[in-house]
């Protein structure tokens, strides 16, 4: 997938990590258990950030996407008036 993406409202989207996008991740709890295993912080964080959806808010309409690079896609949603 590329590492940007076009938004509904025509703006283009940054979508790799690290490069001062605002990104965040969307953290599935079950990720985060770790009492059971012995799991350094590096993997943890490894794992943490391969298997987590992008969360991205377009800086010109507000619109937010998530961004799902295992199964190659943006859900978008729009904010509540
Ligand atoms: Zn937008």
């Amino acid at each position: 997938m590329a590492s940007k993406f076009k938004c509904r409202c025509g703006a283009l989207i940054r979508k790799n990590l690290y490069e001062g996008s605002g990104l965040r991740l969307l953290v599935a709890e079950e990720l985060t258990d770790v009492a059971s295993e012995s799991t350094s912080v590096d993997a943890l964080l490894d794992r943490i950030v391969a298997q987590s959806p992008i969360v991205a808010i377009c800086s010109q309409c507000g619109l937010l996407a998530i961004v799902d690079d295992v199964d190659l896609k943006v859900v978008f949603y729009a904010p509540v008036p």
